[in-house]
């Protein structure tokens, strides 16, 4: 993975000093994703961070699934995120679950009650919620505060051994519950689930929470930069608290930076996965999703996401990346990876009535117009064609150049043609153009004789192969992460996708397998769809269209 990520950022240099003071001769960093859904580009940035900061300091990297939540968590998530983060180049040193350690979590609180950092607690959620107090105001005491450290031991065993319902107790840090800070103010540290848990079964019906499980977690692996998104900000003296409280032998340090947020994005495994659960999109790898599978099946490369991820950079503050800002990316990787080919997407026939009926030519054109290395392909080309409808005006408006009644153009790679006349069915709509060429002026030829202002794109009728092509826009119209409290879903755009059935140039597709991307002219970079594509048909997505006004 790429180092440049690291070239300035706070975290870089904080592991700078610390490598420079001895703190630490080998830095070690972790993913710790739940496995409760998908990955999505917010993950990346965190992905690439993380392995990228281990590689170039030639330290390790961990990747994680926080699982201390039966019963969100699922081994279809785990395989994806696998995939996933390889996917990117996050190659990871080690792989571990957080459910491995329940056995050390759960000694460690047990320690915690023998030192009198824990305690039993009987109070329900609403009480407990009264009882926290608010930012103004400091959290009472809880009645069961003062239990014994025997009666604490002996009814945690008893919740371990499943003699109580879920929310009937809960195990908390007694810490300070006048504390400024309320996640210091006896947080909840274990409870009771009676639920099977992915990874451990029926082992436990006990799980940590959150701010219990990840400091033990990171200390058991001896993660030294333990990195994080800013919300865990006010969690950082907890998490202090467990690693010295727990007396753990290594000592991670949290920091935290800012989370992706990205126009017209939602990005939240919980509000994706609603996305795939009410078939608003046909699964979590949907083109139109901002998961890593959806944009891999959109066509974006992991090296267009890695450059993203770096260009976007890290900082302590939260703010909105515009989207167009990724497209941008994928954009410059393809420009020269991709090979071009003509593509008709609305289609319109188009007669050359002095071409011979029976003859076809094989015409040379250009695979990459910005390389000529990539050479040329021969691509058929006879009486009949199709353009596209948009190619086509009866009546031009002003400064339209493209083809009319009298007016001549050249096809791309080919010959000038001339419109003659028109054939319209019954409701009026012109639905074949009649042209004549003329053969002098092959491309090539060095022809001089006369200019044409427009030149457009064809594919040849009887070749053609026939294509569907999926444009896609924004599934969310507004910046859904901003508007919280208003239901995304009523944000939804209902024209993130049109599909249209058309043709695509032979030659260039013949052996074209599912993700091969390509940059048909004039009309974008596609990529050959993996789920819908059959042997009779292509099916192309819209990766981006050509040119955008963004600029870096
Ligand atoms: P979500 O709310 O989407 O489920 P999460 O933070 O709960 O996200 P985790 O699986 O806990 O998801 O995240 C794994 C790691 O990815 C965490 O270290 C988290 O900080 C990081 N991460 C998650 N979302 C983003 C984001 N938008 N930008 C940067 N890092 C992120
Ligand atoms: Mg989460």
């Amino acid at each position: 993975m790429s180092n440049e990520i690291n070239s300035s950022n706070f975290i870089r240099n904080i592991i700078i000093e610390d490598l420079n003071t001895g703190k630490h001769d080998k830095i070690v960093t972790r993913f710790p994703p739940e496995p409760n859904g998908y990955l999505h580009v917010g993950h990346a940035k965190s992905i690439v961070l993380n392995s990228g900061l281990a590689r170039e300091f030639n330290g390790k990297f961990n990747l994680r699934f926080d699982d201390t939540n039966p019963t969100k968590e699922d081994t279809e998530y785990v395989e994806s995120i696998k995939e996933d983060v390889k996917w990117l180049g996050g190659n990871w040193d080690d792989i571990f679950f957080a459910s491995n350690y329940f056995d050390t979590m759960y000694e460690k609180a047990v320690l915690l009650i023998k030192k009198g950092l824990a305690y039993v607690c009987d109070l329900n959620a609403e009480e407990m919620r009264k009882y926290r107090g608010t930012l103004t105001e400091p959290g009472k005491e809880s009645p069961y505060r003062n239990r014994t450290i025997e009666e604490n031991l002996d009814l945690f065993e008893r919740m371990r051994k499943g003699e109580f319902k879920d929310g009937e107790k809960v195990l908390r840090a007694k810490i300070d519950m006048a504390s400024p800070n309320i996640n210091m103010r006896d947080p909840i540290i274990y409870r009771i689930a009676h639920a099977e848990h992915h990874n451990t079964k029926d082992k436990w019906c006990i799980y940590p929470m959150y701010d219990f499980a990840h400091p033990i977690e990171d200390a058991i692996e001896g993660i030294t930069h333990s990195i994080c998104t800013l919300e865990f900000e006010d969690h950082r003296p907890l998490y202090d608290w467990v690693v010295r409280e727990c007396e753990m032998e290594s000592i991670p340090r949290q920091i935290e930076f800012a989370r992706l947020n990205m126009t017209n994005t939602v990005m939240s495994k919980r509000k994706l996965k609603q996305l795939v659960d009410e078939g608003i999109v046909d699964g979590w790898d949907d083109p139109r999703m901002p998961t890593i599978s959806g944009l891999r099946r959109r066509g974006y490369t992991s090296e267009a996401i890695r450059n993203f991820c770096i260009a976007i950079g890290v900082s302590k503050s939260n703010s909105t990346v515009d989207s167009q800002m990724l497209e941008y990316f994928i954009r410059e990787d393809l420009q020269l990876k991709a090979p071009s080919a003509m593509a008709i997407m609305r289609p319109l026939k188009l007669v050359i009535t002095n071409y011979p009926e029976d003859q076809t030519e094989m015409l040379e054109i250009e695979n990459n117009a910005k390389d000529e290395t990539q050479g040329k392909r021969l691509v058929p080309f006879s009486r009949e064609l199709y353009i596209e409808q948009e190619d086509f005006m009866e009546v031009p408006v002003k400064k339209y150049f493209r083809l009319f009644p009298g007016n001549e153009v050249r096809l791309k790679g080919a010959y000038f043609v001339k419109c003659t006349d028109v054939i319209k069915n019954e409701n009026g709509e012109v639905v074949e153009v009649h042209c004549t060429y003329d053969p002098e002026t092959k491309s090539g030829s060095g022809f001089t004789g006369r200019k044409v202002k427009a030149t457009i794109h064809w594919v040849d009728a009887q070749n053609a192969k026939p294509a569907e092509f999926r444009l896609l826009e924004p599934l969310i119209l507004d910046d859904a992460e901003e508007n919280e409290g208003k239901n995304f879903l009523e944000q939804i755009n209902p024209n993130s996708l049109e599909i249209l059935q058309g043709f695509v140039e032979p030659t260039a597709v013949e052996n074209a397998k599912p993700l091969d991307k390509f940059q048909l002219i004039r009309n974008g970079f596609f990529t050959v769809d993996s789920k819908y594509t059959t042997d009779e048909k292509l099916v192309f997505n819209r990766i981006v269209s050509l040119k955008s006004s963004f600029k870096l």
